[in-house]
């Protein structure tokens, strides 16, 4: 399949109508909301982005999370974190499964409204909730953070009979509440590289990937950029790579290596690689391999 060919696989996977229908219905919740907090995947902060989002939020107060950052690289997560921040947008570090700072999002969203708050004093009213929303693609963490800032008040919201598809409000501090539902963005897959991130990272379902094509571009990047973590996971030995980087396809070569060590073997003695792409990918997917960053500043 030509590069254009897989591009347009995924992308169609994608297009049809729902962009459209995302898109509105994000334009129809922004109208009441003062903060949008985008969740990225910190291993891909460019790829897991829809730059349509600017043009939709235009210059609302935006935090973006950093999530995932368990199983991205420290240093580079870092260095995100400083290249996101802006005069109308705050970037926060966070894992959302463990340890996700729910005062740091909350102190957050009240520094950034403090100052409209002060105003609204001066003028004598009383200051109004702040009002926020979660928007990002498909399995950035929307889901587990809202769960994580709701505490159980999201339980309650969804046990509640005769509560349909209607949005609800969680107050998840004094002066904030939260949107229950998350607004879904689409990916954006300008190039071959966005589409390869999001299938590395598991974005996109294996089922409309070529998996062995996937693991091999991963073992690629990974043998250039991330070699001691990948040589460390799979017990490769400096001596064994020089006698493969010899031959005609090292990257294909070191598969077959890590098949064997790996005992991913079929019967005859052949290397299963298919099996390899997924141990590979799984590996990598579970933070295994170590703390990855694809997109490196
Ligand atoms: P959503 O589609 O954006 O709502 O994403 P989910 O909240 O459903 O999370 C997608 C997957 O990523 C789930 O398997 C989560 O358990 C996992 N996940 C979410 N946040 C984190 C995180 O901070 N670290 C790790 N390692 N996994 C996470």
């Amino acid at each position: 399949m030509s590069n254009e060919e897989k591009l347009s696989k995924v992308q169609i996977s994608w297009y049809p109508g729902h962009m459209a229908k995302a898109k509105r219905i994000i334009e129809e919740d922004l109208k009441l909301i003062d903060i949008v907090i985008e969740v990225i995947d910190a291993r891909i902060p460019v790829s897991s982005r829809n730059p349509d989002l600017d043009k939709i939020i235009k210059d609302k107060k935006r935090i973006i999370i950093l999530n995932k950052s368990d199983l991205a690289d420290e240093k580079e997560t870092k260095k995100w974190k400083e290249k996101l921040t802006s005069q109308n947008t705050i970037a926060i570090i966070a894992n959302s499964l463990n340890t996700i700072k729910n005062n740091e999002i909350i102190r957050t969203i009240e520094n950034m409204m403090k100052e409209k708050k002060e105003s609204e004093l001066d003028k004598g009213r009383v200051g109004r909730t702040t009002r926020v929303m979660i928007v990002g693609i498909p399995n950035v963490g929307k889901s587990s953070i809202i769960n994580r800032l709701s505490g159980k008040n999201s339980l309650d919201v969804k046990n509640k009979p005769g509560v349909t598809t209607k949005k609800q409000w969680i107050r998840i501090a004094n002066n904030i509440e939260l949107m229950d539902t998350p607004g879904i963005l689409w990916p954006k897959f300008d190039s071959e590289k966005i589409a390869n991130n999001l299938a590395f990272t598991g974005t996109i379902k294996d089922d409309i990937i070529e998996i062995q094509e996937i693991a091999y571009e991963l073992i690629k990047f990974l043998n250039e950029k991330y070699q001691n973590e990948l040589f460390e996971r799979y017990k490769i030995h400096e001596k064994e790579w020089e006698e493969i980087t010899i031959l005609e396809n090292p990257i294909f070569e070191l598969i077959k290596l890590i098949a064997r060590k790996r005992g991913a073997i079929v019967t005859g003695g052949k290397e299963d690689i298919e099996k390899t792409a997924r141990i590979i990918l799984d590996d990598y997917r579970s933070g295994k391999i170590g703390r990855i960053t694809l997109e490196i500043m």
